[in-house]
Formats: C-alpha cells, sequence, structure tokens
C-alpha cells in the first residue's frame, strides 16, 4: 500500500494556498493536523440539517443528532478495539482525560506513601495532573530517566516500579523528541507489580495502529485534532471495571438516572463521566476523521512516515551547524533541532516569511528541554500530506536563517 500524495493533498483544502507570496508548507502537524474535506462536510452537515441536543428529544433532529453522535462513540471504540462503548468517554482532549483520571481515578486509588511513576519525556498534560494528586495525597512522582538519543532507560524501570506505585503514565509517542515508546512492554511489567497504566496517545494516534485490549492498558488517551479531526474533542478509554467504580468527574445533566436533594443516581457508562451538553459536533468530525484514517490504513501511513523521515533525517544529519535533539531508534515523524547561533524562535519567525510552519519552543515538556539544556527546540513535524518538496523548502529556508545570522 501506497500513499498517493496528489489525491490525500487535495482531501485538505487548507494545504493550497501561499504565505508571505511562497506556497504555504504546514509541517507543525505534532502541534495539530489539517483537517480533511470530509471532516469539514461532517461538521457542516450537521449544523445544516442535524442540530439538536442529544439523548433527550423526542424529535427527528434530536434523535438524529443522538444517533450521530453515539455512531461516533462506536466508530472510535472500533477503531481502538475498545471492548465496548461503555468504555469509550468522550472529553476535551487528552489533557481533560488525563485530569478525569488523575482526579476520579487518582483521588480514590493513590494515597499517602504511594507512587506514581512518570517519564522524563512527558508533556505537562500528563506531569502536571500527577505532581497535583501528589502533592495532594502525599504521594511520591517518580520519573523514568531518558538518555542521550530520547530513549527510556527501560533497564530502571523495574528498581522503579514496586508495590508502592499505583500508577505508570507514558506517553506513547513523543511530541518533543518524536521517540516512540516501548508501551506494551512498559505496561507487562508495570502489571507485574500490580499498578495501573495510563498511556498518552495524543501523538501516537495518528501514526500507530492502537488496539488498547492488545495492549491490556488500564487507560488510553488522546486528541481528535492531531487525528486531522476537530479541536475540542477527545477521548479517555478505559476498561470497563475501572470506569465503574470510578466517582463521577464533574456532576450536572446526562451523567445522572435520577437526582432528588437527598441523593443523586448516576448514568450508566459512559454518561457518568459526560455531564452537560457535550461536543455534538466534535464527536461527528472525531468519527469522520477515524474513518478518513481508516481508508487510507495504517500501513500505508506507515511507509509514507518513515519515508518521508528517512529523506528529512538525511538532510538534517549533513547539515552544517544542526543538533538533532532526539535520535531514538524507533522514531516517528518529528524532528526537533537546535541550529547553532540561531534561537529557535527567530528561527520559526525566519521560516514563517518563507511560507514554512514549525513551531519552536518547549513544545510543553520542559523536562526534556531541561535534560538536553537547551531552552526550546524548532520542531518540524511532518504528516501524511507532506512532500519532498515541503521538506526541501525547510532546509532552503533554513540556510537562509543561517546566511542572515551569520
Ligand atoms: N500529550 C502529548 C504527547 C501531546 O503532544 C499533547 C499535545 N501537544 C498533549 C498530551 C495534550 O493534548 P491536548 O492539548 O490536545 O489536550
Amino acid at each position: 500500500m501506497t500513499i498517493d500524495i496528489h489525491s490525500v493533498r487535495a482531501d485538505f483544502p487548507i494545504l493550497d494556498q501561499q504565505v508571505y507570496g511562497r506556497p504555504l508548507a504546514y509541517l507543525d502537524n505534532a502541534a495539530t493536523t489539517q483537517k480533511p474535506q470530509c471532516v469539514i462536510d461532517a461538521i457542516t452537515n450537521y449544523y445544516t440539517r442535524d442540530n439538536a441536543n442529544v439523548h433527550r428529544g423526542v424529535h427527528a433532529l434530536s434523535e438524529r443528532a443522538t444517533a450521530a453522535y453515539e455512531g461516533a462513540r462506536k466508530k472510535i471504540a472500533d477503531f481502538f478495539n475498545a471492548k465496548s462503548v461503555r468504555e469509550v468517554v468522550f472529553t476535551r482532549g487528552t489533557t481533560e482525560a488525563i485530569n478525569l483520571v488523575a482526579h476520579s481515578w487518582g483521588g480514590v486509588n493513590v494515597r499517602h506513601g504511594d507512587e506514581v511513576l512518570i517519564t522524563h519525556m512527558e508533556h505537562h498534560s500528563n506531569i502536571v495532573p500527577w505532581q497535583m494528586l501528589c502533592d495532594h495525597v502525599g504521594a511520591t512522582l517518580k520519573v523514568l530517566p531518558i538518555n542521550e538519543k530520547g530513549e527510556l532507560i527501560m533497564e530502571a524501570l523495574d528498581e522503579m516500579l514496586s508495590g508502592r506505585t499505583k500508577l505508570v503514565g507514558v506517553v506513547q509517542m513523543s511530541n518533543a523528541l518524536g521517540t516512540i515508546n516501548p508501551v506494551a512492554e512498559i505496561i507487562e511489567r508495570a502489571h507485574a507489580v500490580g499498578a495501573k497504566v495510563l498511556v498518552d496517545g495524543a501523538q501516537a494516534a495518528a501514526h500507530i495502529a492502537v488496539d488498547v485490549q492488545a495492549l491490556d492498558c488500564d487507560f488510553y488517551v488522546t486528541s481528535a485534532h492531531k487525528m486531522y479531526g476537530p479541536t475540542g474533542i477527545g477521548v479517555l478509554l478505559a476498561k470497563e471495571g475501572l470506569l465503574d467504580a470510578m466517582p463521577p468527574y464533574q456532576g450536572g445533566g446526562d451523567m445522572i438516572r435520577m437526582v432528588t436533594f437527598e441523593k443523586t443516581e448516576f448514568n450508566d457508562l459512559p454518561y457518568k463521566f459526560e455531564a452537560g451538553t457535550p461536543n455534538i459536533s466534535g464527536a461527528i468530525g472525531f468519527g469522520a476523521a477515524i474513518d478518513y484514517i481508516s481508508e487510507i490504513g495504517f500501513d500505508a501511513i506507515h511507509a509514507r512516515e518513515k519515508e518521508l523521515l528517512a529523506y528529512a533525517t538525511s538532510q538534517a544529519e549533513a547539515f552544517k551547524g544542526l543538533r538533532l535533539i532526539g535520535t531514538a531508534k524507533e522514531k516517528a515523524c518529528v524532528l526537533s533541532f537546535v541550529l547553532e547561533g540561531v534561537h529557535p524562535h527567530d528561527l520559526g519567525t525566519i521560516l514563517d516569511r518563507e511560507g514554512v510552519a514549525i513551531r519552536a519552543g518547549h513544545h510543553c515538556a520542559m523536562p526534556v528541554m531541561q535534560f538536553f539544556k537547551v531552552p526550546a527546540t524548532a520542531r518540524a513535524s511532518f504528516s501524511i500530506y507532506n512532500s519532498e518538496a515541503e521538506v526541501d523548502a525547510l532546509f532552503t529556508a533554513l540556510k537562509k536563517a543561517q546566511e542572515i545570522f551569520g
């Protein structure tokens, strides 16, 4: 299976534009991906024909909205091979999903003296909620170290895990380094000491086929906007038994079965965790994005992204003064780097003028920057619609930046 780059690009109307008179090269896909026409159409059609509140209406529009919303949940369950739709909780995104688990599951299961183990390459959203929880209950946050290539030091895992470890939080694919982590192995080893595992799939889900049952992870979280879907919607996939035992995260409409002033009975899964009117159009757009990825298929996605990464990496390695941050053996389509003599933010600004959109900063992974002793990196992150010509445009623009800064 191969990707026909021209037809894939034609699916994304936003790509066909000029920025400062130059063709846009959108290389900021780790921040958010662009949206194909089918996702835009799904959202437009919903608001054009079906818009109504879900679950409570007795009229045709509400029934159609509910069917579309719940249909999206089923698509997500199938895509990630969740056991049932009861294991699929819509959230605002990865961040909210992690906060939900830290608050609801963590609030009950993590106590004084317990430990939560995360890794040195986590996004802030998989650090801060655990730090807040640990501070609150008097637990200890431990950090699995990384090496100079930006890989987890797996040899340290067993000595860091113990009967005190209640949860391991690990990113499947690092947004700051591109590293793909051996999550299956981590889950197995964590389970051996009785710890639960949360996998942060924000970056991974658009690039790697994920089977939550095969992985046997307890919690899997991701965001639609990194998977060609809309912003403001994501998902928590969790084992039903865990969700059943967890208290609700927020109270309000839709998450209840019966309310009196004395007592409230909570709704069934997954609604117990979906208080208030949900992001209906977002879920529908998410479902359309899942269809889009499934149609292309992960074999083709993987082959294409590997090709692009190899092409970009070979140019980066040959580029004088460029230091790659993150050179893991198992790596996804991300090039994080610093260029001698040019601050990443200046680089980002100069590249923008050349039509090349990259990200410059700490990528919400300050501990990674601290490890590599850099204040920030420039990051080019590629997707299925990026071309070799766009990679060339990146390096031509980098050359220009180098010349400007002498
Ligand atoms: N984890 C990782 C690895 C990410 O890349 C991101 C987004 N940059 C997040 C978590 C947070 O995702 P969101 O902002 O969509 O909640």
